[in-house]
């Protein structure tokens, strides 16, 4: 796989590669997303065969902003209120699509997912594009998001030709995904950096979480499956069981003195700050997951709604 620098030269490439059809790794303030022309469906193929990501998952849709949202979208006053509100920033918007986003980006669906992301370098490329770029994460589906160029590389080297090392992601989760086409109700699919109480508070209407429920046969938001960002040792949640394999990482969310006296304790955040777990959970993850580890165990998230994402991935890590 190439590595691209953020060179002005190196993203005047990418955009040349994505113009014919390419399909690059682009670092996001959320994770790495695997990018291609939202516009050629062709291009959006080749994003699901190298993820191996099934056809019925959508694909979030990135813009350089509001103004180019109408071609693609019938936008909705509620989803312009966020967009001015969020902007650039971590908030995918669900609006009814126009017929200029190809079957294939919607998985079919009549409406679209769409987000334009703060991160300097996808803005670069962005403006430097004619057409807008859809964009999953840059990881093999179900496996644990990359926040870092290193883990695009690891997981999808032989598969995928391009990526730009733009450093660390900075949020570290998959951005809050909000739905707005339903009458009368705003509902989060995906929990993420931005929180139901912000999103209630610049609308003025009280904004619905809607947990996964298994009994629900509709996918709505593919993120709601029920297994996903996962890593390949067995990871549990809550309170230490017995008989758990071992050797086992054990992981707190804030510095306890177990994390200096022994080297199989580690801490997402020095004194419990969700937004620092969060940047932190994907990359300790994944060192784990390289270690000789038999089991992850992490400890309960706080019930609070700060914690809503952390508790949402945690889940679906620990399903098998
Ligand atoms: P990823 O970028 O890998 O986190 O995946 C994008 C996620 O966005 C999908 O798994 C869905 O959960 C969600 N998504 C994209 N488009 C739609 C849509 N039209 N309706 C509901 N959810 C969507
Ligand atoms: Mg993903």
């Amino acid at each position: 796989m190439r590595v691209f620098d953020t060179s002005a030269a190196s993203l005047d490439a990418v955009a040349s590669i994505l113009r014919r059809g390419g399909v690059v790794g682009i670092p996001t303030e959320t994770v790495y997303g695997l990018a291609a022309n939202a516009l050629n469906p062709a291009a959006v193929e080749e994003i699901y065969r190298i993820k191996g990501r099934p056809s019925h998952n959508p694909l979030i849709v990135h813009i350089d902003g509001l103004s180019r949202a109408e071609w693609f979208a019938q936008w909705n006053p509620i989803a312009e209120q966020l967009a001015n509100a969020f902007w650039p920033g971590p908030l995918t918007i669900i609006v009814r699509k126009r017929d200029s986003i190809p079957d294939v980006v919607s998985a079919g669906l009549p409406t679209v997912g769409l987000r334009a992301p703060s991160h300097p370098v996808m803005q670069e490329i962005l403006s430097r594009l004619e057409f807008p770029l859809a964009a999953p994460s840059a990881n093999p589906s179900n496996y644990l998001s990359p926040t870092q160029a290193s883990h695009v590389v690891e997981h999808l080297d032989g598969k995928l030709d391009y990526v730009i090392d733009g450093g660390a992601c900075k949020r570290g989760v998959e951005s809050t995904i909000v739905d707005t086409t339903q009458p009368g109700r705003v509902t989060i699919l995906r929990p993420g950096p931005i929180s139901a109480e912000s999103l209630s508070k610049v609308l003025g209407v009280e904004v619905q979480s809607k947990g996964f429920d298994p009994a629900q046969s509709v996918l709505t938001s593919p993120g709601q499956m029920r297994i996903h960002y996962s890593p390949r040792t067995p990871l549990s949640v809550g309170r230490m069981a017995d008989g758990l394999a071992a050797p086992c990482a054990c992981v707190h969310f804030e510095e306890t003195s177990h994390a200096g006296e022994h080297n199989n304790h580690f801490f997402l955040s020095r004194n419990g700050d969700p937004r620092e777990a969060e940047s932190r959970l994907y990359a300790l993850l994944q060192e784990l997951d390289a270690g000789n580890y038999a089991h992850i165990h992490v400890d309960s998230p706080p019930e609070t709604p700060d914690w809503d994402a952390i508790r949402d991935r945690l889940s679906r890590a620990s399903k098998r």
